[in-house]
């Protein structure tokens, strides 16, 4: 392992150990030079801002032995939306490398081409046909890649644009929502040795076991971003966007929004898995894995946006409020309360390909019991004919579906250690006349489910009520 690390860095080792290592005299023990050259080289990383930075020791040692930092810079639809903005685009890649990065971009498909694709398909044909419908869909990031790589060669800088497969990003096979399994990227590192700006494609990959395309889910290309920022060992990704960066609560929704400096991932996380749509949910989840810095940005100007990064300076009681209108409620009524029937309802839908978010079972009177559950609204036709089925099969009386409902969630990582946190938010809804018909909890997020007309209510109340526009 020693031995490896000198190999490695050898050239750093040699310029540290001559500055500040003692010189190695005859009478060493064989690996005394090493071992000291080695100290030395810790404690200069240690020293370094790339240490200080975030506390990643392979990280830094990365930073601290290779020649240009590695800069990841996402761009989404709104930012590649047209020629003038895929120009604005190439220009800002370009000055990231001149002031001495090494570049790599990650676009999505311009503008709302995804959804146009989406609606194609669909006056095209009735059915899914999976395999095709990802075939056509990375088609969107094809055009945006290829368009800015040619924008970038304009400045006579090198550029090449790589597929997902190209750029080796090895995926599960789920058609639509395909998982990253792990990142080749020889031909990204290829490019960027040869000075090149190099353009992936987001959102898609290759499955090595059935040989096809994949996506990997709406809003995926924040993932392929920060995946490849892991495997490259990246100084840093940044997502830009057309926020500013992460706000307290949507700023079309909440006027008086704050953006945050900071945010923890963990806190990210929950924000976007509670409908925060600034961030892919999956792309937190590598950041935080692989301890990779998340810059959210603004791709209009240059301004400092959010960091998302594993601490923050404070630690806020509560960070943010979300909320989330892409759900509907599932109601089963009259579920006979005996063992095993929840299982035989939630099991089916599971089967059916349903994830189902929040659960509420009522107390059981005189034996039978109601069991409501959420699920995305694009799914409410498959989880309605399941539940169906079920509901009959276990004999419970019937089945009731709600499109009308919001979820509403408060996230904030110091809630853990503090008390009356959902006594405050349930007062605040009830002072503005909201009703709660579903709680669920995490140690540092309280979500309610409220009507889908009382979400402006909601949201601005719980903001107004945490203070959340005041800096803390
Ligand atoms: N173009 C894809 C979408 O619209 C992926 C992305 O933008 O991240 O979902
Ligand atoms: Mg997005």
């Amino acid at each position: 392992m020693v031995v490896v690390v000198v190999v490695v860095v050898a050239g750093a080792v040699v310029e540290v150990a001559s500055g500040a290592a003692a010189p190695a005299s005859s009478s060493d023990p064989p690996h005394a030079a090493a071992t000291r050259a080695i100290a030395a080289l810790a404690n200069a990383i240690r020293d370094s801002g790339d240490m200080r930075r975030d506390g990643n020791w392979a990280r830094a040692l990365a930073r601290y032995t290779r020649q240009m930092p590695i800069v990841v810079q996402k761009y989404g639809g709104t930012s590649v939306a047209d020629a003038e903005r895929i120009r604005a685009v190439a220009a800002r890649a370009v000055a990231t490398q001149k002031s001495g990065n090494s570049v790599v971009v990650v676009v999505s498909a311009m503008g709302k081409s995804t959804d146009e694709l989406i609606t194609l398909a669909s006056e095209v044909t009735p059915n899914s046909h999976p395999r095709e419908m990802d075939m056509l869909l990375t088609a969107g990031e094809r055009i945006s890649m290829a368009l800015l790589a040619m924008a970038i060669e304009d400045h006579g800088i090198g550029s090449m644009s790589l597929t997902g497969s190209q750029a080796g990003i090895l995926t599960t096979v789920e058609h639509g929502h395909a998982e990253i399994i792990g990142i080749r990227g020889d031909r990204v590192r290829e490019g960027l040795g040869e000075g090149k700006v190099v353009i992936v494609a987001g959102f898609q990959g290759f499955s090595p076991e059935t040989r096809d395309v994949t996506t990997l889910g709406r809003g995926g290309s924040d993932a392929t971003a920060v995946a490849l920022a892991a495997t490259l060992q990246a100084d840093v990704c940044e997502i830009y966007t057309d926020v500013d960066g992460v706000f307290t609560a949507d700023p079309r929704v909440v006027p008086g929004a704050r953006k945050l400096d900071e945010i923890s991932f963990e806190e990210m996380l929950e924000l976007a898995a509670a409908g925060a749509g600034v961030l892919m949910a999956r792309s937190v989840e590598f950041g935080r894995r692989y301890n990779i810095p998340i810059h959210v940005r603004s791709s209009f100007h240059g301004g400092v946006g959010t960091w998302v990064k594993e601490e923050t300076m404070e630690e806020a009681i509560i960070r943010g409020v979300a909320h989330d209108v892409s759900e509907a409620k599932v109601t089963v009524h009259g579920v006979p309360d005996s063992p095993g029937l929840a299982a035989r309802l939630f099991e089916p839908l599971a089967e059916a390909g349903l994830s189902v978010d929040m659960i509420v079972q009522n107390v059981s009177r005189e034996g039978v019991t109601d069991i409501s559950f959420t699920v995305a609204r694009s799914q409410l036709n498959t989880a309605e004919t399941v539940a169906k089925l079920a509901a009959e099969a276990i004999g419970a009386a019937g089945v009731d579906v709600d499109h009308n409902i919001a979820k509403i969630s408060l996230v904030g990582a110091g809630m853990k250690d503090e008390l009356g946190i959902a006594g405050k938010m349930f007062r605040i809804l009830s002072d503005h006349g909201v009703n709660i018909e579903m709680i669920s909890t995490s140690p540092i997020r309280i979500s309610c489910v409220v009507r889908g007309d009382d979400v402006a209510a909601a949201v601005q109340g719980l903001h107004d009520g945490f203070a959340l526009g005041e800096e803390s």
